[in-house]
This record gives structure tokens, C-alpha cells and sequence, in this order.
């Protein structure tokens, strides 16, 4: 509130360097404060980016000072002042501020994330390539020094705008510190873009410098910046700015799509706007610059589409497996047994299936609790796979029962495989089974048929065997 009246307040000041100076130096300072006091309230550890980003905006305040001293009283208003090396660390000091906060938020790296970046960035470096520095460098009018000064501040700002999209486009939460801190990044560049278009139109000839309220309204966009940090700093909710991401990813949303979208097309706007002149200037650059971001999209669609691969993939094996005991589930049985029997048929070898059934298993869920009942479905089903052979396949067929395939066993060789599994069974546990060796010409649902039927006896039996399907009737056998 404060700052909103100060920011306010200082439109109406008057045009004495010194005032105006003064006046944006307190509100600078007081931002750079406040975030100081922010830092101390967070664990010591916490604290570097917070120090970082002071001493940046510090820099930058200070050079407000350093650069109206040098005008009026040294009267040294050449470029390089003695101001732009305070005014220029704003940017390494923030910089490194947000980069200590990306490694802090994320663990990993974040391709996706820095692929998005570049792609922005080289969009818009292009831009002040063609606008600021390419034009500034060619002026002939300065030293080096000067010209160096002078593109220091695009590369800046470019540097910011890479380091704000990788934020952006990281994972990790985003409370209102979060908005409060890009919010003020966003106004330095703000800030920065309307300078040099400011400067291009005094160049062209437009006196834009003696219009009074509009200096004032341009050095308040920075006067916002130094507050928003404050207020970003002050907030309660400051340490989530530096908390580990977990699995929050950032999403592509319309507006990070549409910077995208407006980053790639710049080259080609570009191109656009001097043809339409009649004359092109940059055109390597554009070249440069429309084959860096072809590539990026490219790089950016290959990592969408393998994660969408890698996706599909995933669903896939979840929707054919079961959840509690990681066994293939009925879906997938369903798949194998068909194809399972193929193979039987072309190698003329036998194949057999068995259908298991924990043995009181109500009685012991009621028993020990359904819980413990999941955790006997999952052990027992992991004992039994244990001793089946490696050819063989567990499946879960639902509730308490669960599907054997044998390949290659006939019935002596599989009710071995079966009963070591029974001996095998955890907790004293016990189950039936009802076991059928394929005739070679029915169906994969008659063969169930059979060794249900089976399973059915081995429980009326007294259950814990392993019981024989009986041969289908000669008469069916027949008219298939
Ligand atoms: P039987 O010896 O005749 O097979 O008796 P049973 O009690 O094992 O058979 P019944 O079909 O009467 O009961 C099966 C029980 O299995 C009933 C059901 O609550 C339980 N059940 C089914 N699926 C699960 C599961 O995923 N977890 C647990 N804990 N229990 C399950
Ligand atoms: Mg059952
Ligand atoms: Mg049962």
C-alpha cells in the first residue's frame, strides 16, 4: 500500500533530478529491504537466492544514484556512465537468484522445460538482434566500451527472459510469491522494451524525452518492479518459491502455447517486415534464427510424441495387469491363452490349463481382515509363481482365483507343477485346482469349461488337490 502510494505520489514530483532520484531510490531500497527481512524469516539455507536477488536490485538502485550524480555533478554523460555497471548487475545477481531457485524446485533435469526456453529466447534475441544490437553496433558513433554498455542490456534482459521461461515452464508450485516475483521480472523487461523503444523514437526525431509524465510513467514501470519483488519477498507463503517440485509438472497452457507459437514466427515476421521495406538487412540472422528454432520445434515435438509413446506404453501394460498381486489380469490372459494354443497346435505339443481357487478364503478374510486377505492374495500368488516353471504363466481371473498355462506339460507333468505350488502355499493356506490338458481341437473356452468343471469337484472333494478334467463328451468331440 505503501509503495502504491509512493509509485503514485511520485508522479507529481518535481523535475529536479535530485527529488526524482531520491524519491526512486527509497522505494528501490525499501523493495530491496523487504526482501532481506523476507530472506531472514526462512531457514538459513533458503536464504541465497534471496540475497541474490537483493543485491541485485541494490545494484540497480544504486546506480539510479551513481548516474544522476555523474550527470549533474560531474557532468559525464557519455556512455559508458559510471551508472551502467550498477545498473547492469541487476541482471547476472538475478540470474543467478532464479537459477539457484530452479535447482532448488527441481531435481533432474527438465529438457522440456529448457527446450521451451531456448525456443522464446531465440525468438525474441533474434528480435533485439535486429532491432537493438545489430543497429547499435553498426552507430560507429561510440568507443567499444560504449557499444559494449550498450548490448550489454538487450543480452541482459535476454538472459532474464531465458531464466523467467525455464521457471515457468519448470515444475513447482506456484503460490502468490511465485506471481509477485515473475510479476516484477516482467516489469524490468517491461521496463527495459519500452526504453529502447523510447530510444529509437528520439533517434527518429520524436522529442518523446521532454514529455514530462511519460518519463515518469516509464521510471515507475521499474519503481513497480522493486515493489513486486518486496511484496513477493514479504509474503508468508515465501518458502514454497524455493520447495522441491515432487511431481508437479507445469502444464502447456494457452498462454505459454501462444508465446511459443509468437516466439517461433518472429524469424519469418521479420523476413516479412524488410521485404515489405524493400530491403533486407539481417538476413543471415534470420537465416540463423529460423533454422535454431526449426530445430527446437522439432526437438520439442520428437520429446512430445516420445512421451507419448512411452505413455501409450505404459497404459497398455497397466490395462493387462492386476493391481493387487502384479499379475497378468484376465484381459490379458484372454490374449495369451488363443495364442497359447496356436503354438501347441503347429509344435504338435501338449499345453494345459489350470484353474486355481484359494480354499476358504471368506473364512479367512473374515478371520484376520480384509487386508490381511490382499496380503495372502499377493504372497500366495507370488509363492506359486515362484514354483511354477519359467514357461509357465499366473494369471489373476478375479477374486480368489487365479488361471495357470502350462505349455508343453501334459497331466502328470503339470499336477506336479501344481502340487509343489499347493506344498508352497503361505500361512498354512490351501487351495483346489481343477486342471485340463487341451485336446487339440476345442475351444479356448471349453477347455475352461472343462477345468472349472474339474476345480468344482476338487472342491466338493474336500478340497486342497488338484483334480482331473474329464475328457469332453466323444459325441461334441465329434461334430466340431
Ligand atoms: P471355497 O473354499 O469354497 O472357495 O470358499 P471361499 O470362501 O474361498 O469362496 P467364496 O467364493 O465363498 O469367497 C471368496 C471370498 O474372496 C469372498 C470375497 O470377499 C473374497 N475376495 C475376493 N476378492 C478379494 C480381494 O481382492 N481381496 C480380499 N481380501 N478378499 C477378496
Ligand atoms: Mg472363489
Ligand atoms: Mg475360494
Amino acid at each position: 500500500m505503501a509503495a502504491a502510494l509512493a509509485i503514485a505520489v511520485y508522479q507529481l514530483l518535481p523535475d529536479n533530478a535530485w527529488w526524482t532520484a531520491g524519491w526512486q531510490m527509497g522505494i528501490g531500497y525499501a523493495g530491496a529491504a523487504a526482501i532481506l527481512i523476507g530472506a531472514r524469516r526462512l531457514p538459513r539455507r533458503e536464504r541465497l537466492p534471496w540475497w541474490l536477488f537483493a543485491a541485485g536490485i541494490a545494484a540497480n538502485v544504486t546506480g539510479i544514484g551513481v548516474s544522476v550524480y555523474s550527470d549533474e555533478v560531474l557532468g559525464w554523460s557519455d556512455i559508458p556512465t559510471l551508472a551502467d555497471p550498477f545498473f547492469l548487475l541487476l541482471y547476472p545477481f538475478c540470474a543467478l537468484g532464479i537459477a539457484v531457485l530452479i535447482r532448488r524446485r527441481e531435481t533432474g533435469r527438465n529438457w522440456t522445460a529448457m527446450v521451451d526456453a531456448t525456443t522464446i529466447t531465440t525468438g525474441f534475441g533474434l528480435l533485439a538482434w535486429v532491432y537493438v544490437i545489430a543497429p547499435s553496433a553498426e552507430g560507429g558513433h561510440m568507443t567499444m566500451l560504449g557499444e559494449a554498455t550498450q548490448v550489454a542490456y538487450p543480452i541482459g534482459d535476454l538472459v532474464m527472459i531465458a531464466m523467467m521461461t525455464r521457471l515457468l515452464r519448470g515444475g513447482g508450485r506456484r503460490g502468490a510469491p511465485f506471481w509477485w516475483v515473475t510479476g516484477s521480472l516482467a516489469a524490468f523487461l517491461i521496463g527495459d522494451t519500452v526504453w529502447v523503444v523510447m530510444g529509437n523514437l528520439i533517434d527518429q526525431g520524436y522529442p518523446v524525452e521532454d514529455i514530462l509524465w511519460l518519463n515518469r510513467a516509464i521510471e515507475s514501470i521499474f519503481l513497480v518492479a522493486f515493489t513486486l519483488f518486496g511484496v513477493g519477498a514479504l509474503h508468508r507463503d515465501v518458502r514454497s518459491l524455493g520447495a522441491p517440485a515432487g511431481t508437479d509438472v507445469a502444464r502447456l497452457g494457452r498462454a505459454h502455447l501462444v508465446l511459443l507459437t509468437a516466439a517461433s514466427l518472429i524469424a519469418p515476421a521479420l523476413l516479412a517486415v524488410q521485404v515489405v521495406h524493400g530491403e533486407v538487412h539481417n538476413g543471415m540472422a534470420i537465416v540463423v534464427g529460423s533454422a535454431a528454432l526449426f530445430l527446437l520445434v522439432v526437438t520439442r515435438m520428437a520429446q512430445l510424441v516420445r512421451e507419448v509413446e512411452r505413455q501409450a506404453q505404459q497404459v497398455r501394460e497397466l490395462s493387462r495387469q492386476d493391481d493387487l498381486t502384479g499379475l497378468p489380469n484376465r484381459r490379458a490372459w484372454n490374449d495369451e491363452l488363443p495364442r497359447a494354443l496356436e503354438n501347441a497346435r503347429r509344435d504338435g505339443r501338449p499345453v494345459s490349463v489350470a484353474l486355481l481357487d484359494l480354499d476358504h478364503f471368506k473364512h479367512f478374510n473374515d478371520t484376520y481382515g480384509h487386508p490381511a486377505g490382499d496380503r495372502l492374495l499377493k504372497s500366495a500368488s507370488a509363492a506359486w509363481h515362484g514354483n511354477l516353471r519359467a514357461v509357465d504363466t499366473l494369471a489373476r481371473w478375479g477374486g480368489e482365483e487365479f488361471v495357470a498355462l502350462l505349455p508343453g506339460a501334459d497331466a502328470a507333468e503339470a499336477r506336479d507343477v501344481l502340487e509343489r505350488a499347493l506344498r508352497a502355499t503361505p500361512l498354512g493356506q490351501t487351495f483346489s485346482a481343477g486342471l485340463a490338458v487341451w485336446d487339440g481341437v476345442e475351444t479356448s473356452e471349453e477347455l475352461l469349461e472343462r477345468a472349472d468343471a474339474a476345480l468344482y469337484r476338487a472342491k466338493s472333494n474336500g478340497r486342497s488337490q488338484v483334480s482331473d478334467a474329464a475328457n469332453r463328451p466323444a459325441t461334441a468331440a465329434a461334430t466340431k
